[in-house]
């Protein structure tokens, strides 16, 4: 049924063909036989039940291929369809673009949202509570002057939703007003009436379409469970995150294994613990849910428990300094005591029967949501400490710009029983990007993610590879870590293509030290050539990067992890990537030591089989930053000689498109 619907959709009289794009959308139709074919693939598994991981090379227009069987199954099944991405990019292209489009196409209303997060929305009763508290008793004076601009957008505001403000609010202050677990009075609100949060639900309840990055989507499978194992469930079902949906499709797939691993972790800070500390009292500025007099005896096990949370920490980064591993695997159960566990469990107690006493609705929820956040750090503590969980891996790690806090870090290492049982037991489940495929096979991917029920499927590419990309390969690079040496010869290089592109470049890079090491070596460089450097890390995010990129001449970017995926310049902005090294992960973290141990203890080779189809799938996507259109060229530049002297070279150049390659000394 979907299928036929989808095939009269692309057939001969497909409103493609003669269709006008929506105002303000650019668009023209170009028959692609990969979207076709990814369309009818997608439908047959939407009918057929079945779950897809679908390889859909950049151009293919794999967005439209997916959402116009989704939208037809929505409706034949009167349930939504969950389309999950990493980035807040494509969630924009799908709402703000794709969806209009196929709307006009159809000649039909779709409903389709983007879910976020309770924390994007602003809660009205604890606004209203901030508001008019005496401004001196706030918890940070950053906030008061934004306090003022905060009430007067939120009279204006349809959504409730931050990323609406024109200029973002100190996050101390949207931390005290957004919506949180645990936290919402629901139907015994003042404000529920009113709720950007409950509107957004709404929302989300009446879509067709509803459109989620993947950590929402694992937030939505966690409290489902959660709420599974309470006896009164039923009455909780406005909890959920998501309602009942009729398939799922995954798109940005190539993220989803990192995903899993940190939503389906358990993780505690000092950061976050000394936050919560804060909400519940501050002795320093007598502030806090516990500052009235009623309170004392909490209040005092809230000091308590602070004393020890800052000498605990404060001799766990003393043992971690001088062993210069950050992060740091923690092996043995128990060889850490966790010294907050008896003064978190007497201010739960305490928590928990003042909540029970307390009249005050609004007193008692914020004192439940409390002692849920203290318990939930505990709990993770315990489980750090103890090991208590099988087949996970656990690390510490200093962070913060001062890095003075401490993270204790519970990751499962193979995340595939979990994604079997948690997502692909519920098919239909289509899993898709530009880069699944190692060396031209899907299944290393799909064994990875637990996918192992599905079918699978690659597309060609449908740019021209061969006349849009030149290769270069540098053959005579000293290894890289040799690093002088590394460097010395690859500046030489940089200058040259540098000169060469006029800019307009990413360098890609594997590590920050190599990064700022060659960004200080060319400084001169860049200025006498007229080329402005965005370097990642020097200040501006991402995105801003990517904007300015566009917008300056001769700009080169110097990135790590973030520009290798995700990040997209079609145009003459972009002519030319430069791979500075085969993407291999750090051996020394402890997610990946654990993961190649596990490989080895399966009977594999950890190298073969886990460390360099990783890196593949990585390079795969770094190359694929430079052709996004069928307008674009430009060159690759790869200074690993590795690639042509290592045997497992070959596996990182059959998996690239075929394309002119010139070796050069
Ligand atoms: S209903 Fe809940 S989230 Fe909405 S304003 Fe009230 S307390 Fe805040």
């Amino acid at each position: 049924m979907v299928k036929e619907q989808t095939e009269s959709f692309f057939g001969d009289n497909s409103p493609l063909r003669n269709a006008n794009a929506p105002d303000g959308v650019a668009f023209k139709y170009e028959p692609r036989q990969q979207q076709v074919d990814m369309a009818y693939a997608v439908a047959d598994a939407f009918d057929n039940d079945e779950n897809l991981c679908i390889e859909a090379p950049t151009g293919v227009g794999k967005t439209f291929a997916y959402l116009v069987p989704a939208f037809f199954h929505a409706c034949q099944t009167d349930k939504p369809v969950v389309i999950t991405t990493h980035t807040i990019s494509l969630q924009d292209q799908i709402l703000n673009r794709d969806i209009p489009l196929l709307a006009k196409f159809l000649n039909v209303k779709i409903d389709a949202v983007v879910a976020k997060g309770r924390s994007n929305y602003l809660c009205l009763r604890k606004l209203n509570e901030i508001a008019d508290m005496d401004q001196s008793l706030l918890p940070d004076d950053n906030i008061t002057g934004d306090l003022g601009r905060l009430v007067s957008w939120a009279e204006k505001t349809k959504t409730g939703d931050h990323t609406d403000m024109n200029r973002p609010i100190a996050p101390q202050l949207w931390n005290a007003v957004c919506c949180e677990r645990g936290n919402c009075l629901n139907g015994q609100c003042a404000f529920f009436s009113s709720c950007f949060l409950m509107a957004a639900r709404r929302r989300i309840g009446k879509a067709r379409i509803i459109i989620a990055n993947h950590a929402f989507f694992f937030a939505a499978l966690a409290t489902d469970a959660r709420l599974a194992t309470r006896p009164d469930a039923e009455s909780h079902e406005r909890e959920k995150l998501l309602p009942d949906f009729s398939a799922l499709v995954i798109d940005e797939g190539h993220t989803l294994e990192d995903a899993a691993a940190n939503h389906l972790g358990i993780r505690a800070d000092s950061l976050t613990i000394r936050r919560i500390l804060g909400r519940l009292y501050s002795d320093e500025r007598k502030t806090g849910l516990l500052a009235a007099e009623r309170f004392s005896e909490a209040r005092e096990l809230v000091v308590d428990a602070r004393r020890r949370a800052t000498l605990f920490f404060s001799s766990l980064l003393n043992w971690m300094e001088p062993q210069n591993k950050n992060p740091l695997r923690y092996f043995v159960p128990n060889h850490i005591e966790n010294y907050l566990a008896t003064p978190f469990a007497k201010l739960e107690k305490s928590l928990a029967a003042l909540a029970d006493d307390e009249e005050d609705a609004a007193v008692k929820v914020e004192l439940e949501c409390l002692k849920d956040a203290v318990e939930e750090q505990h709990m993770a503590l315990d489980i750090f400490f103890t090991m208590a969980r099988q087949d996970f891996v656990y690390w510490m790690e200093i962070f913060g710009r001062d890095k003075n806090d401490i993270s204790f870090n519970c990751i499962p290492v193979d995340v595939s029983p979990l994604l079997a049982e948690q997502v692909f037991r519920k098919p239909p489940v289509i899993v898709t990007s530009a880069t699944l495929a190692v060396n031209g096979d899907i299944h290393y991917f799909m064994n990875r993610i637990g996918a192992n029920n599905a079918q699978s499927m690659i597309l060609d590419t449908p740019f021209d590879f061969k006349k849009q990309v030149q290769t270069y390969i540098a053959k005579n690079m000293p290894d890289p870590r040799d690093v002088d040496a590394f460097l010395d010869k690859a500046e030489g290089h940089l200058r040259h293509f540098l000169t060469l592109t006029n800019g307009r470049t990413f360098v890609l890079f594997t590590s920050y030290s190599m990064m700022n090491n060659l960004a200080k070596r060319m400084e001169a460089f860049f200025t006498e050539n007229n080329l402005t450097l965005l370097l990642q890390g020097d200040g501006l995010p991402t995105l801003k990067m990517i904007e300015k990129f566009k917008s300056t001449e001769r700009a080169v970017i110097f990135g790590t992890s973030s520009f290798w995926t995700g990040v997209d310049v079609p145009g003459d902005a972009l002519s030319s990537v430069i791979i500075m090294r085969l993407p291999f992960a750090n051996p020394d973290h402890p997610l990946e030591v654990a993961r190649t141990e596990r490989t080895t203890a399966l009977g594999k080779n950890a190298f073969f089989d886990y460390t360099v189809p990783e890196a593949v799938l990585k390079f795969r996507q770094g190359f694929g930053r430079l052709i996004r259109t069928k307008d674009d060229t430009g060159i690759v530049v790869i200074l690993d000689s590795r690639i042509i002297q290592k045997r497992y070279g070959q596996t990182f150049l059959h998996s690239i498109p075929e394309c002119p390659v010139e070796l050069i000394d």
